[in-house]
């Protein structure tokens, strides 16, 4: 029985279009790696009469040495083996594209062994690598590119997710109570209700409250947390039990939305949010063990074979480490510190950052929250929001901004990540970073970031550039924002606003991610709106303010080799090369081409196999 295969049929297609070519940069040479060749300009047979000869002559490399453990072969492999694009994004001159006729994989066949990459060329050479016990995948013609990185995450938070309600694209204040109804009547009466996902941005001007709520779940505190982390929705049982009245002053940095007498009306915003999660039990450590592994899992099947958790409190610290102490975290996990807990960055600078490579779970980073986000208004501006005179949002120490600990952690060696997103926000935080870095030029290195660097002064850019600072920032946030973002800003401000381009142009390094799970982390949906500028509908048809776009090529790098480069994994990871660690994800669909020739299809892309350290970790049913 035949049945109508979309993936299959483009996967034929693509065998078909794909053209004989060569490996574009032979494998160097690399100390203690079985390798296959130099860099020389040879055929498909001297490359792999070259491979025998190396698996005979090279010390430690005897044909049983030699034999990979996995072989992917005959697919159209992108090494990203190659200079970087230029500012503009044109691809460097030993690229594999041409401007006649696009971009066309480097390689077809890539051997593996003990964690790291052995060979990478065409399908006849890589069978040099083939011994008794060596797993071969046929790829079939799909498409493998170096380990997908995200970049920025919360990944704990993601596996969480699944054992709470889960209100991401609920429309309405009813349906998100229908949820919390349902959960009700399967829980014990005075256990809380957790859930998360309903979007605080979106739903800005017409917030819910209490009343529906408490009338359909009155025995179970019930606490809502917002999409994006900004805005906590509670019942009046959940209120109760966190002792906020009308009397509770707005903390810092926060704000209770209040009736006219004052009471409080169901949703926290911004800090005052704590007042309400602080209420909740907190989950054991051995509980956010099995969320990182949920988070995990979630990752590996989309592809990721790294994660950047942005924000590691003590629970989950603990968490990481018992699992890496276990031996059982499947991807490579670098994890960012959270300056919101001051005792755990206490141990750390004592400790002093860990700069290994071999493990993995790495710390070396921090990250804190300088301003808050557009959508509620709280992003740090220059000047009043165009949608509400007299306000300009919250920032720095008014925000719980700790500069005296994040310059600490930078003077220890820690790289910095800070979260910015007014152009007020971003400018302080340059300003900022311009103290620390002029006391301190030895931390210009550590490849400090600005995460979400979403409204930017034409003043700021290429301070980023000047001080080594990169621009983390997230294609999904454009294309999900673009609705609203114009009113919040005007039409003279907006043109700062998720400026990639500009950002290259400026000579900033830049990292796409989703910061999951308040944007979905596919990689072709991110990707699509990188090169596009468009939603999941194909909307606008031309892209929201394309000239910001990124290039097919631009946007594969920043979501492998420059994330890879922001976790100090460049030179290891990233790249597909001999020596290379083995991290490698595998597309039904070619990125780089489709995004010219038929970018619609970009969206339908799956991901076939995720190999981590030479390890399937997760591989698609077919
Ligand atoms: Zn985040």
């Amino acid at each position: 029985m035949t049945q109508h295969d979309p993936e299959r049929d483009l996967t034929v297609r693509f065998v078909h279009r794909m053209r004989p070519t060569l490996p574009r940069s032979l494998p160097r040479v690399t100390a203690g790696a079985c390798v296959a060749s130099r860099k020389l300009p040879l055929g498909r047979l001297a490359l792999g009469s070259l491979a025998l000869v190396a698996l005979l002559t090279l010390p430690g490399c005897g044909p049983d040495a030699g034999s990979a453990d996995l072989i992917l072969t005959n697919a159209q492999v992108y090494t990203l083996d190659w200079g970087e694009p230029d500012r503009e994004g044109h691809p460097a001159p030993d690229a594999p594209f041409d401007s006649a006729s696009g971009w066309r994989p480097d390689a077809e066949a890539v051997a593996m062994k003990d964690g790291l990459i052995v060979f990478v060329g065409d399908s006849q050479g890589a069978e040099a690598f083939r011994g008794r016990r060596t797993r071969v995948m046929d790829l079939e013609g799909a498409t493998v590119i170096p380990g997908l990185i995200e970049s920025h995450a919360h990944v704990v938070e993601l596996g969480a997710l699944a054992s709470r309600i889960n209100l991401m694209g609920v429309g309405s204040e009813e349906e998100a109570v229908r949820f919390a109804e349902a959960r009700a009547a399967e829980t014990p009466p005075g256990t809380w209700i957790l859930g998360a996902g309903w979007d605080e941005g979106a739903w800005a001007d017409r917030l819910p409250t209490m009343d529906l709520l408490s009338e359909g779940v009155p025995d179970h505190p019930v606490y809502l947390r917002g999409l994006y982390g900004f805005g906590g929705w509670g019942n009046r049982m959940a209120f109760e039990k966190a002792g906020i009245s009308a009397s509770t002053p707005d903390p810092p940095g926060g704000r209770i939305e209040r009736d006219a007498q004052g009471n409080p009306t169901g949703v926290v915003l911004d800090r005052a949010m704590l007042l309400l999660e602080e209420a909740v039990p907190e989950p054991s450590v051995e509980e956010t063990m099995e969320h990182v592994l949920a988070g995990l899992r979630i990752m590996a099947e989309y592809g990721y074979t790294a994660v950047h958790e942005a924000g590691t409190g003590p629970r989950s610290m603990a968490a990481f480490q018992k699992l890496e102490a276990q031996g059982r975290l499947p991807l490579r996990v670098y994890a960012m510190l959270s300056a919101r807990e001051p005792e755990l960055c206490q141990e750390w600078l004592l400790k002093g950052p860990d700069s290994g490579t071999d493990s993995m779970l790495r710390t070396r980073s921090v990250k804190a929250f300088y301003d808050a986000s557009l959508g509620s208004r709280g992003a740090r501006l220059l000047e009043d929001y165009s949608d509400l005179p007299g306000h300009r949002g919250v920032a720095g120490a008014d925000y719980s901004f700790d500069e005296d600990l994040v310059a600490r952690m930078i003077r220890a060696g820690f790289q910095a990540e800070i979260h910015a997103i007014g152009d007020a926000g971003n400018r302080e935080t340059l300003d900022f970073f311009e103290r620390v870095l002029r006391e301190n030029p030895q931390a210009r290195d550590l490849r400090h970031k600005i995460v979400h660097a979403q409204v930017v002064h034409p003043n700021d850019f290429q301070r980023f550039a000047e001080l080594g600072v990169a621009a983390s920032v997230q294609p999904p946030h454009a294309v999900e924002d673009m609705r609203w973002a114009e009113d919040r800003l005007g039409p003279q401000r907006i043109r700062g606003a998720y400026a990639w381009r500009t950002f290259r142009r400026n000579g900033v390094p830049i990292l796409l991610n989703s910061d999951l799970p308040g944007s979905h982390w596919d990689f072709f949906y991110g990707f699509h709106a990188a090169v596009t500028r468009r939603d999941r509908d194909l909307q606008p048809p031309g892209g929201w303010r394309p000239e910001e776009a990124l290039t097919p090529e631009e946007a594969v790098r920043g979501y492998t080799l420059w994330g890879a480069w922001a976790e100090f994994m460049d030179g290891l990871t990233g790249v597909l090369h001999p020596g290379f660690r083995a991290d490698i994800t595998v597309l039904s669909l070619d990125p780089f081409t489709l995004a010219s020739t038929d970018p619609d299809q970009l969206l339908g892309g799956r991901i076939l196999a995720t190999i981590v350290g030479g390890e399937v970790v997760y591989e698609r049913g077919r």
